[in-house]
């Protein structure tokens, strides 16, 4: 099978087989083969998802007519089956990703199991065909893959939730059954950190600008227990994130409060580097992502030498 797989390896790459943006058309363009294979993918069917995929099948249309009874049976396991595999795909915009409201089934990608532990960071963009799994540490040859079904930080209780109605399973992976108690207190603050945020954008509380003294500490601290997990993913975003904030304070301060500005800007470099460096642990080193990291990081690192020069 496999031979050990080091951090950062290509494990798999896949091309998109079936998009949710019509998704029946999708499918109905698959040759037989194809649609074969589609078929022996494994699907999630309580009577209560079946039934409720078969009602909102009732209510939509196909274009211009309604779905026959016997297009209501075929599409609502094509419905099944794409809820169980599908992926999210994000968009790429000036280095962030984007959500969109779009996902697409894998045919390999679908056979990963689930873990909340996973070996493997995967990756899709709108912008290309491909998903592509990277080992997020060693591998062993004969350790089985894992992707994680869920997006972000969750606590476990919100895990087992989340994986029970989507597909079906209680979680026994390594992370659920022996989890040290201290990650999931870690990960409780990771989402509280981001709950706060997401808190003060709802209530319209002064966000913007944000203050130095209250949201340094808070992406210091967000870094700090996303390092200890090890994220790397998550940790080149966030790094990314608190490197602009530090450049924009850098910024903001220029004209009044030069010393201050500087450490502004420094920080900005560091966590810029951080970020480029954990983007190409987590993903390929000519991601536009990582490339774009990598660019911010020579063009503000050029800023500082001539600020220090
Ligand atoms: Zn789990």
């Amino acid at each position: 099978m496999f031979d050990d797989v080091p951090m950062g390896g290509v494990t798999a790459a896949d091309a998109a087989s079936a998009a949710s943006i019509h998704p029946f058309e999708t499918y109905e363009d698959l040759g037989p083969e194809q649609k074969a294979a589609f078929h022996q993918l494994s699907s999630y069917r309580s009577r209560r998802r079946v039934r409720a995929t078969e009602r909102n099948l009732r209510k939509r249309s196909l274009g211009l007519r309604i779905f026959t009874e016997e297009e209501i049976e075929r599409y609502t396991e094509v419905t099944l089956i794409y809820d169980s595999n599908d992926f999210g795909v994000e968009s790429l915009y000036q280095g962030e990703p984007v959500p969109l409201d779009m996902s697409c089934v894998y045919f390999t990608a679908s056979r990963f199991n689930h873990s909340c532990d996973p070996n493997l960071e995967w990756q899709t963009w709108v912008e290309s065909p491909w998903f592509t799994a990277r080992a997020s540490r060693k591998i062993s040859a004969g350790n089985e893959l894992t992707v994680s079904y869920l997006g972000g930080p969750m606590s476990r209780a919100q895990r087992q939730r989340d994986l029970k109605s989507g597909w079906g399973f209680d979680c026994a992976c390594t992370r659920c059954t022996a989890a040290p108690v201290d990650y999931d207190t870690r990960l409780e603050e990771i989402v509280g950190t981001q709950r706060h945020a997401a808190s003060q954008t709802q209530q319209g509380a002064p966000v913007w600008p944000p203050t130095e003294d209250e949201t340094a500490p808070r992406h210091a601290r967000r870094l700090q227990l996303l390092e200890v997990l090890q994220w790397h993913g998550d940790l080149h975003f966030a790094y990314f994130t608190a490197a602009h904030f530090h450049f924009e304070r850098y910024q903001a301060l220029l004209g009044s409060d030069r010393a201050k500005a500087m450490e502004n800007l420094r920080q900005a470099v560091i966590y810029q580097r951080k970020s480029w460096e954990s983007g190409k642990t987590a993903f390929f080193a000519q991601d536009p992502l990582v490339a774009q990291a990598g660019s911010q990081l020579t063009k503000w690192g050029a800023v500082l030498a001539s600020e220090e020069a």
